[in-house]
């Protein structure tokens, strides 16, 4: 069967073969002496009989076997390699036919064993060797010399070679092992020296000469066949083995040393072992400079102060852990980073190492354990209209849009089309967010050009990437008039994203007079009433997303905030949280709602009530209510309460326009925003019987202020794409992936435990989530059902007139012309709204809370608006009155 085993004369291109296989098939050395043949390979010399002698019991001679041997630089090779004889060799002699191993998960295939003999003269224990060999299958080969051992060792690189010690006229068999052992990449090869047997049987000549040669064990002569065959079975399982699997342990460190990312290797006591060049890259210092160091956790004032704990929490339960962090680079900057530890455990769970990959924030990548988001993304691509762009472009996330075109994904229709609350769809089309300030992408750039530079490289674009992060540089430039030039959009978007006209206006008006309104509660007994039946009916809604906020204003007489305000109070504990009395909070919500302006179409007590009705909605999703604490939930609340207090119907660019009191003390900057927080907490500290703050500890009222102050300012729409592509490019990627994870660990995993959800609740995030939710709180009325949409896009549209209106007739300029009564489209004006701010911001905002209901309603109305839109065209009115907003 097959080709027999062979013998052959290396480079002398005569091969030895065997006729036939027959003699593999014996049992018994002597089984080999049988005719042979010999032929040329490249040539064609056919087979030459080779006679041999046989000899019961001792193996036959090497000058025996072969009769016919070329030598040329001392080296003779025999190989007996078919399959067939091979197996037959280990039936033989009880080897497992085994020819795979494993090392950790990876397939280490066992080769073919070669093994070079190192004889200066043929002898009788060179000869068992070479029949041990050719028992076993392993192909062999004998050398003579040092010289030719060399050699040949360099064109097999065998895994075994046998030297023989016991003469040193010959060749220096210790220097020998030590070139062989200075030979890079063969240092796996296992060699073995063959001694005398010691002249005095008691005492045993020591090992250590030959370890120091290199050399990893000792043979006693011994030409006993059993002797040899066992001698090398031990060392084909035992050191062949090992040094073979070490072998494969040198793709690892190619793959590692050729990922873009930074690895670490530390011992159990964290002691830096290894690091990769990526390493070197990302933090500056070479692996010289910190191997063998210890290798502390992630250092910077900027992470949260629980970061080492929630680290060494997770990594000592043998758990990794991923999240991103600050850390320092040689030269002292603090960058952003993900980082993923994973500890590796040995005997008896036990962690041996721990390794640690990296990589810049920022910086996309294809492959590795950092690439949940990756994978979510690839996931995703089914769903996404827009995949062909990103899969032709590069690897990185944001690089598959060459403008700024925020909206450019988008077909004709919205995204929304077919949504009908799947939020799956929601998450597919966060993970391709394309509201992409032109920073993002700059950094994406570099990101992409830093990997493979040299090092000064590197740390010079990661200064740049360290100054264009800073916040100030995200704010996209709207220089193009978006939607393809849209009036509508572009006149909502004017209206809502500047500060006032280039044109000045000297005319004052005299807005917001009552800055200090001087409404005191009529009594410190001001109860609230029994809550009459038919509000308590609308108010046992609360809970739902489609809770009638506008029927709720009807019968509460314009006073909405009041009842609802209490009712969600008592259910989010607030009056606990703040330790103060419910009398105290009844009269600071009365308070608070005396300061709407009941005569505005849109910004009155209605409109907060409504944002507070969304607020809490958002709260008691499980996502934001296992993310958030105590107080978070609380700031959230008492914002949407008081986000717009004492609005006056008109806009910042109205105000700015204006000239008006606020514009001057705000200095046009987010002139509402800031009068609606500065006035929350004047009104409040005013008079003791309305103070809800008053029994806080000082460091718990700070923390609360600054939360109220940073949610009401972050209302301001001018920053409104800042906000949402922080929040997008930052948590709800990352939340989507987690919750994601959270859905295949089904329901039982119970809390959120995962690194992810540990990296969420740092104090950054949870201000990233609080604006993101009181954003979606505040502009959720096109998400309403329809009919609660429909008003409130009435009263928007109707405020928006108002300002025109007032604009014309005080000679302003007007900000929005398209809100002119004569000439408004509302479905036109909704359908803008809702491409250009609202679908990118609740498929960010849906990926990472679930709301399927606000998604279903925004696809649904505005399939409405676009109805309507078509209809109004169709009649060829291109103006749609209020009153005929059904
Ligand atoms: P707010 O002043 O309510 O805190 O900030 C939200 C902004 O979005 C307001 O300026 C408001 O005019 C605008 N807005 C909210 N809902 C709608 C809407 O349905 N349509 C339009 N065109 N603008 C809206
Ligand atoms: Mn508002």
């Amino acid at each position: 069967m097959g080709c027999a085993p062979s013998i052959h004369v290396s480079q002398s291109g005569v091969v030895y073969c065997r006729d036939s296989d027959g003699g593999s098939n014996s049992p018994h050395p002597s089984g080999f002496s049988r005719s042979y043949h010999t032929h040329i390979h490249h040539g064609a010399v056919g087979p030459i009989s080779i006679k041999t002698e046989a000899t019961d019991g001792d193996p036959p001679t090497l000058v025996q076997t072969l009769a016919v041997k070329k030598e040329r630089r001392g080296t003779i090779t025999f190989e007996a390699e078919t399959q067939t004889s091979r197996t037959n060799m280990k039936e033989q002699t009880g080897l497992p036919s085994q020819t795979e191993d494993m090392l950790g998960p990876m397939k280490v295939k066992k080769p073919a064993i070669r093994i070079l003999l190192v004889f200066a003269k043929e002898d009788s224990q060179s000869d068992t060797f070479w029949w041990a060999c050719e028992r076993l299958g392993y192909r062999c080969e004998l050398a003579r010399n040092s010289e030719g051992a060399l050699e040949a060792f360099l064109q097999k690189h065998h895994d075994l070679v046998i030297i023989d010690h016991r003469h040193s006229r010959n060749y220096d068999a210790e220097a020998l092992c030590r070139s062989i052992r200075a030979i890079k990449s063969y240092e796996h090869a296992v060699v073995v020296a063959v001694t005398r047997k010691s002249p005095n049987e008691k005492e045993e000549p020591s090992i250590l000469p030959l370890l120091n040669a290199g050399f990893n064990r000792r043979y006693t002569e011994n030409t006993n066949l059993g002797a040899c065959i066992n001698e090398l079975l031990m060392l084909d399982h035992s050191e062949i083995r090992a040094r073979n699997k070490l072998k494969a342990c040198q793709a690892l460190f190619a793959a590692i040393e050729n990922v873009s990312e930074a690895i670490e290797i530390c011992n159990q006591d964290h002691q830096l072992m290894y690091v990769n060049p990526g390493y070197e890259r990302l933090t500056g210092f070479t692996s010289q400079e910190v191997v063998g160091k210890e290798k502390g956790l992630p250092k910077s004032d900027k992470n949260s102060l629980d970061l080492h704990d929630a680290i060494n929490t997770q990594i000592k339960k043998g758990k990794s852990w991923e999240g991103t962090v600050y850390d320092h680079r040689k030269n002292g900057d603090s960058i952003q980073q993900h980082i993923h530890i994973s500890p590796v455990l040995g005997h008896g769970g036990k962690i041996t190492h721990y390794v640690t990959l990296r990589r810049s924030a920022g910086q996309t990548h294809t492959s590795g354990p950092l690439q949940c988001i990756e994978k979510l993304k690839a996931d995703s691509d089914l769903h996404l209209q827009s995949d062909c762009c990103r899969r032709k472009g590069s690897n990185e996330f944001n690089t598959r849009k060459s403008s700024l075109d925020i909206k450019s994904t988008h077909s004709g229709n919205s995204c929304f089309e077919g949504a009908g609350g799947k939020r799956r769809d929601s998450i597919a089309r966060i993970h391709a967010m394309t509201i992409e300030a032109p920073i993002t992408k700059v950094i994406n750039i570099i990101n992409a050009a830093q990997e493979n530079c040299p090092i000064n490289v590197v740390q010079a674009l990661d200064k740049v990437l360290e100054i264009l992060r800073s916040a100030e540089l995200y704010s996209p430039q709207l220089t193009s008039t978006p939607k393809d030039n849209d009036p509508v959009t572009s006149d909502l978007v004017e209206g809502l994203m500047t500060c006032g006209s280039r044109r000045r206006y000297s005319s004052d008006i005299a807005l917001s007079k009552n800055i200090l309104p001087q409404f005191v509660p009529s009594s410190p007994h001001s109860h609230l009433p029994d809550v009459p039946s038919d509000v308590q009916a609308i108010l046992d809604k609360e809970p739902q997303w489609d809770f009638d906020i506008i029927e709720l204003e009807r019968v509460t007489n314009k006073r909405p905030l009041l009842y609802l305000g209490m009712k969600i109070f008592s259910r989010f504990g607030v009056c606990e949280v703040l330790n103060c009395s419910e009398v105290t909070l009844r009269l600071w919500l009365q308070l608070i709602e005396r300061n709407y302006h009941q005569i505005n179409a849109y910004h009155n007590s209605t409109h907060a009530a409504d944002v507070l009705h969304a607020t809490a909605y958002f709260l008691n999703r499980d996502r934001i209510a296992g993310i958030l604490d105590n107080m978070n939930k609380v700031a959230a609340l008492l914002a949407a309460v008081s986000h717009d207090v004492d609005h006056p119907g008109r806009t910042n660019s109205f105000l700015c326009n204006a000239s008006s009191e606020l514009a001057t003390l705000y200095n046009d900057v987010a002139v509402l925003e800031s009068h609606h927080s500065a006035l929350t907490f004047q009104l409040t500290w005013r008079d003791d019987r309305c103070n809800i703050f008053k029994n806080l500890s000082r460091d718990d009222y700070r923390m609360l202020r600054q939360q109220i102050i940073d949610m009401i300012l972050a209302t301001e729409m001018t920053r409104h794409f800042e906000h949402l592509s922080k929040f997008a490019n930052s948590i709800s990627k990352m939340g989507a992936s987690a919750r994601v994870e959270d859905d295949r660990l089904s329901s039982h995993s119970g809390g959120m435990a995962t690194p992810e959800h540990d990296t969420l609740r740092t104090l950054e995030n949870r201000t990233l989530i609080n604006r993101m939710l009181i954003k979606c709180a505040d502009i959720a009325n096109p998400a309403r059902p329809l009919d609660l949409c429909v008003e409130w896009a009435k009263r928007i549209a109707e405020e928006y007139c108002q300002q025109t209106d007032e604009e014309k007739e005080r000679g302003l300029p007007v900000v929005m012309p398209v809100f002119d009564r004569a000439s408004c489209s509302i479905p036109k004006s909704q359908i803008s709204f809702i491409d250009y701010f609202l679908t990118d911001m609740f498929d960010a905002w849906d990926a990472f809370v679930d709301t399927p209901s606000l998604i279903t309603h925004l696809t649904r109305n505005y399939k409405y608006w676009k109805g309507q839109a078509e209809e109004a065209e169709r009649r060829g009115e291109s103006v749609t009155r209020l009153e005929d907003v059904e």
